[in-house]
């Protein structure tokens, strides 16, 4: 399961991954990360089995603690371009058999690529919102 963490800029200094996966001898995958002098974002992924535990261990910890789906895509709005699906570095954006676009979350890492590319406006980044790669 995909996990989003939020961090305050208070905790930037405090070993809050590492002494969550000491402390609860889980392994998990980044995915994606990005701090500044306002916020910490990242986007993990644990084993389904474990993560009810790890999410109320970093929400005990003070971490905003974002789960479900990471983006939409409104399909009212969608041409069916493919100028998202020519970008995605995961290929979560897919054209269908129909040739319409879809969006597999499971593949989705929220880089919001994606979301710059659509002149339509028809992409939106749930939850914490993900950092553009093109504001870095
Ligand atoms: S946010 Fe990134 S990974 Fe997710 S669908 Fe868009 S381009 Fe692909
Ligand atoms: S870029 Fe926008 S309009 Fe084009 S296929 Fe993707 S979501 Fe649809």
């Amino acid at each position: 399961m995909k996990i989003l963490l939020d961090y305050p800029t208070d905790l930037f200094e405090k070993p809050i991954l590492a002494s969550m996966i000491l402390e609860k001898k889980v392994l998990l995958n980044i995915l994606r990360a990005y701090v500044d002098g306002r916020r910490g974002e990242m986007l993990i992924e644990v084993p389904n089995e474990v993560a009810d535990d790890v999410v109320k261990s970093f929400k005990n910890r003070g971490v905003k603690v974002h789960t479900g789906s990471l983006i939409e895509l409104d399909s009212e709005l969608c041409v069916d371009c493919g100028a998202c699906v020519s970008v995605c570095p995961t290929t979560a954006i897919h054209y269908e058999e129909d040739l319409s676009v879809a969006i597999n979350q499971s593949k989705c890492i929220q880089c919001a690529i994606c979301v710059d590319s659509c002149p339509r406006f028809a992409i939106i980044l749930k939850q914490g919102g993900g950092i553009s790669f093109s504001s870095l």
